[in-house]
């Protein structure tokens, strides 16, 4: 909480320093000082409501496997929804990602996720890898307890392990 009130007395001194300068221009500027005030408090917010969990052991997160079977021109992932659980990421929002790394339509059904092109299966275990090392595991603790929250269209990982967080390149 003291850091809190730290950070808000710092930009309060900042501002004030503008604030002799004039009228609209100087308003603009105040304002963008007041939304970027707002955002590194909501990410605060953010982070401090996440529940914290505590890990059982140290080791390494396993990438999952995928389990891939390839009919004519589509490809299937049999086991998505439980790729999904394991990586802690909605259904929807991993087979967004295959759907625009693959280029193709996808459809989510039941557990699986049907892909309308034919895809090889070392394609799409590259394709989990890189989403798993982008947007699910910690850049600083390597595990994968962390969240993604959007923060006024940015995207945040938030590691509930170690407390680190950052952004996510798109
Ligand atoms: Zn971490």
């Amino acid at each position: 909480m003291d850091k809190k009130s730290n950070k808000e007395k710092k930009v309060g001194k900042g501002k004030k320093a503008d604030k002799t300068s004039l009228d609209n221009t100087s308003k603009e500027t105040e304002e963008k000082k007041e939304s970027l005030y707002d955002y590194e408090h909501l990410l605060e917010n953010a982070f401090e409501n996440m529940p914290k969990i505590k890990l059982s052991t140290g080791e390494r997160f396993q990438i999952p496997e995928l389990d891939v079977i390839i009919e004519g021109n589509k490809t299937i992932i049999k086991n998505f929804q439980s790729i999904c659980e394991k990586v802690r990421r909605d259904v929807n929002e991993l087979a967004l990602y295959f759907k625009k790394e693959l280029g193709a339509p996808v459809t989510i059904q039941e557990t699986s996720l049907l892909i309308h092109k034919k895809s090889k299966p070392e394609v799409l275990k590259k394709m989990l890898e890189s989403y798993i090392q982008n947007n699910v595991l910690c850049a600083e603790c390597k595990r994968p307890d962390t969240k993604i929250v959007t923060i006024q269209g940015t995207k945040f990982l938030l590691c509930e392990a170690c407390g680190a967080r950052r952004n996510i390149r798109k």
